[in-house]
């Protein structure tokens, strides 16, 4: 595909220790377009690519392409031009473009696949909020995203622009968190929050921001990603009056670190927000080692620190994007101890049918003997850590005393697997696991007093 340099290509500020920035090179389609245009976001939102004979002329679309495009109740389609630039134009395997360009494919059907894998719909007391952990939330604000990308765990809702999010569904999600003490925490995803009117979402984070319990306020966003020229100064400003505020963006693959990427990054953390990254493990696009630390490395460059890498969901169309939990394990393995520790995610498995985020590593723990623990190190370095003679015992009800008084309310916290570390319960059992071991013993259970059948977790 030709490229033709335009006045865009000029040198832009640098970050420290980097080479002068430029701008992304545009296809010849955009040759003409002047810079002003160009760097609006609304101009890019408008011109987004979707159909088969518009992205024709970016890319050389494959067989398999022409056929992702052309099926019928494909998952929605729209690439902003800026994003589009980045689209590998000679290499149907290029990283980017695997990532928003449907193929065939994407409509098999596989094993285990789930219009709602993560079983989102069923934690939801109000339409759009999600009450999975204990003490946050995922309050869904819009369906609509700058860009789609072929993998998304909600494709079941986002891209639908009939099945939006009204102001009185955004009224009742505020409304629950406001009834609901426990929740400090709150993340805003749909969809895309900046992708919203600017007006809209500032109401949505000064509602928010009024709720005392309420201690901080997250977004997930992807518009820095595949519309960076959306993050003005003047949303910039709005977003800061909202402190303590974190983003996290979603980058996959180190080609979309962008000088216009990077400079977007660097508004939002001079204005104090604390920046992350989310990415998903993505076969032919991120799921080696190599592209893996490359990619954490120019993230942390950036002021982003690497949060999650996920497991691709068992989501329809992310069938063949998906790898063996092994290439997770062997990424990590990879990363860890051979680069900054800021810089390594937590690869988590999200549990299929909402057991929420489930962390996956390699084990570091050899064997353990009496008072001593035997581990190994990155290298495979092998060591024992000798673990104090006398028995340990911890005085909880001192180390609460000097906490705030929220905080020392122990009940707040859902026990599970921590309930039994700290001798709290005895056992978690299945459901239905006493039926199954009464085993018609029910007399014999009333006389000796139903206690030994009961679930300790209760
Ligand atoms: S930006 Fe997020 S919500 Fe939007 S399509 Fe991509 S993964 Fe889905």
């Amino acid at each position: 595909m030709e490229v033709t340099p335009t006045a865009g290509q000029r040198q832009a500020e640098s970050i420290p220790g980097d080479q002068p920035l430029e701008m992304t090179p545009r296809p010849a389609l955009w040759a003409d377009v002047p810079d002003e245009k160009w760097n609006d976001w609304r101009w890019q939102m408008s011109n987004r690519l979707n159909s088969l004979e518009e992205l024709q002329q970016v890319i050389d679309l494959t067989d398999d392409e022409i056929e992702g495009l052309s099926a019928e109740g494909k998952f929605r389609v729209d690439v902003t031009p800026y994003f589009a630039s980045l689209l590998e134009a000679d290499d149907p395997r290029g990283p980017v473009r695997l990532q928003v360009i449907p193929k065939g494919s994407e409509m098999v059907a596989f094993d285990s696949m789930m219009a709602d894998s993560l079983s989102e719909d069923a934690h939801s007391p109000v339409p759009g909020l999600v009450h999975r952990y204990p003490d946050r939330v995922l309050m869904l604000v819009t369906t609509q995203c700058a860009s789609y990308c072929r993998y998304c765990t909600r494709s079941r809702v986002v891209g639908d622009p009939s099945a939006n999010y009204s102001r009185s569904d955004h009224e009742a999600q505020i409304e629950y968190i406001r009834n609901t003490p426990q929740v400090r925490d709150v993340l805003l995803s749909g969809g895309d929050p900046l992708i919203m009117p600017e007006r809209m979402l500032e109401n949505l984070l000064s509602s928010l921001h009024e709720i005392p319990h309420l201690e901080i306020i997250r977004i997930g966003s992807r518009v820095p990603v595949f519309l960076p020229q959306r993050i003005t100064d003047e949303l910039v400003d709005m977003l800061s009056r909202f402190h303590p505020l974190w983003l996290n963006i979603h980058v996959n693959h180190p080609r979309e670190i962008t000088p216009e990427l990077s400079r977007a990054l660097a508004k939002l953390a001079d204005a104090g927000i604390p920046l992350g990254n989310q990415s998903v493990l993505l076969r032919g696009v991120n799921d080696s080692p190599e592209v893996q630390m490359e990619l954490v490395q120019k993230l942390v460059r950036n002021r982003v620190r690497p949060y999650y890498l996920y497991q691709c969901d068992l989501v329809q169309g992310a069938g063949h994007f998906r790898t063996p939990v092994a290439v997770g394990i062997e990424i990590i393995e990879a990363l860890r101890g051979h680069t900054s520790g800021y810089a390594v995610p937590t690869y988590v498995v999200d549990a299929p049918g909402g057991g929420g985020k489930i962390p996956v590593m390699p084990n570091y723990v050899i064997s353990e003997g009496a008072n001593r623990v035997v581990l190994r190190n990155y290298e495979g370095f092998i060591t024992t850590y000798s673990e104090p003679d006398e028995a340990y015992q911890r005085d909880d009800e001192h180390l609460r005393k000097y906490l705030e008084p929220k905080a020392a309310q122990e009940n707040i916290v859902q026990k599970g697997v921590s309930g039994l570390a700290s001798g709290k319960h005895m056992t978690i059992k299945p459901e239905g696991f006493d039926d199954v071991h009464r085993r018609g013993r029910e007399a014999e259970v009333e006389k000796r007093g139903k206690r030994n059948f009961e679930d300790d977790y209760n």
